[in-house]
């Protein structure tokens, strides 16, 4: 006899785990499925992890709603409170402050597997769910009238309808001919975090320069020691010339990059190069089935936005699957299921837009381009009512729709 569930979620991940918890809390019975152990070994401070998220407002106020957010020990939150970003090859310069925006922080900066972690022992609280690590889907039959899954283990499960929160190289999406529009960036995202000689000001730190786009995000102090994490986008070439430079050479080659703002100490971690492609599925659902998160769409990290994205996504889904299933309605229609991408598409369309045109900007070092967009940054740098908008929209406040 298979066992019976409202969903199945394919994708322990930390938008994948997230809707599990809500469904679950919502009353819908709930299995979610990785192919993973479900463990995310945590470093010790001041060695943060090199994989971090700044994370929105609104997926704070979400991941606290699943009590999540509460499990994270706090020592290991860096609240951000201004953003400055200036162009390496001009004058222009923006900066975003949390108190002009009557906003008590921008936003948080936390390790993936801190959060990660923190969402798999919330799930493991929640009664109406059943966790299966280290299991990937033998077989799976979509239809308007429900899900039959048999696990690699050979254990049969049933439910009204499958999410697919297996990541950006999601197999459910190609398995069942999701057609997505895809290109490569043409970057390789540096990450790791660092030690620096002065505080960060709680303050995210980004260059657009002739040295490729870097962020310097805040982490917690420890002691009198101060620790950022580091997201630099450089073309494949010069992403591998990086990566084979020595620590030292490393760290000096980020203190002129982030121009000369701070002298970096020392790594904490090791460094890791990420290819960067944008995706996004044409269609989010089919019978039976929905794409979230990374699943349906990646975008350039450049603003720090994946992630919150994948939350709005869990919060559009929990919000539809839960009125559905209070009206009778079955959970695996796909009438039902494209209420949830109405809900979605038009926004996340626009932040991948929004992303590329930022990119290709920046990408350029044509004089009369660097000129206009210098002159562009500093009259939106004097315009507060457009700094106030994008302040609203990055925190999740607001949509392009
Ligand atoms: C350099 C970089 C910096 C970033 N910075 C930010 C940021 O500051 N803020 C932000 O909001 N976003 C950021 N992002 C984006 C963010 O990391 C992703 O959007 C987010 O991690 C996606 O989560 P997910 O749960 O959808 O997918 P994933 O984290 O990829 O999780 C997928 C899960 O599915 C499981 N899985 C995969 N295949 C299978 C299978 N066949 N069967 C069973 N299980 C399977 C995996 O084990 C995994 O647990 C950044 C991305 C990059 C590359």
């Amino acid at each position: 006899m298979a066992k019976q569930y409202d969903v199945i979620v394919v994708g322990a991940g930390m938008v994948g785990a997230l809707a599990g918890i809500l469904l679950a809390q919502s009353s819908l019975r709930v299995a979610i499925i990785d192919k993973n152990d479900g463990r995310y070994p945590l470093s010790t401070p001041p060695h943060y992890d090199a994989r971090v998220s700044a994370l929105s407002s609104q997926s704070k106020t979400l991941l606290e709603s699943s009590g999540a957010w509460q499990r994270i020990d706090q020592n290991r939150l860096a609240a951000y409170n201004n953003m400055v970003v200036w162009d390496g090859l001009g004058q222009g310069y923006i900066d975003f402050n949390a108190q002009k925006a009557a906003m008590p922080e921008l936003g948080h900066l936390v390790e993936n597997n801190v959060l990660c972690d923190a969402l798999i022992e919330q799930a493991k609280q929640e009664s109406n769910i059943d966790l299966y690590f280290e299991e990937t889907l033998a077989s799976h039959q979509l239809s308007d009238a429900g899900v039959k899954v048999e696990l690699a283990s050979g254990l049969p499960l049933e439910a009204q309808t499958l999410i697919a929160a297996d990541g950006a190289l999601s197999l459910l999406r190609t398995q069942n001919a999701f057609d997505t529009v895809e290109w490569d960036y043409g970057h390789h995202a540096i990450v790791a975090t660092l030690e620096i000689d002065h505080f960060h000001e709680n303050t995210a730190w980004q260059c657009f320069g002739e040295e490729g786009i870097l962020a310097f995000l805040p982490l917690p102090d420890v002691d009198d020691r101060h620790f950022v994490s580091i997201v630099w986008s450089v073309p494949p070439k010069e992403s591998d010339a990086l990566m084979a430079l020595d620590d030292n050479a490393f760290a000096t080659r980020l203190h002129y990059a982030i121009g000369k703002r701070f002298k970096v100490l020392g790594l904490t971690t090791k460094r890791y190069a990420i290819p960067l492609r944008q995706r996004h599925a044409k269609q989010y659902v089919k019978s039976g089935l929905a794409l979230i998160g990374d699943a349906a769409h990646t975008i350039h990290p450049l603003a720090g936005q994946g992630a919150n994205l994948g939350f709005g996504d869990v919060k559009a889904l929990v919000a539809v699957l839960t009125k559905a299933k209070k009206r009778g309605e079955h959970l695996g229609q796909s009438r039902v299921l494209r209420r949830f991408q109405r809900a979605r598409m038009l926004d996340n369309i626009a932040m991948a837009a929004g992303m590329e045109s930022f990119k290709r900007l920046f990408a350029t070092q044509n004089p009369l381009i660097v000129q206009l967009r210098n002159i562009g940054m500093k009259g939106f740098h004097n315009t507060p009512t457009l700094k106030q908008k994008l302040v609203a929209r990055a925190a999740g406040l607001s949509s392009f729709s």
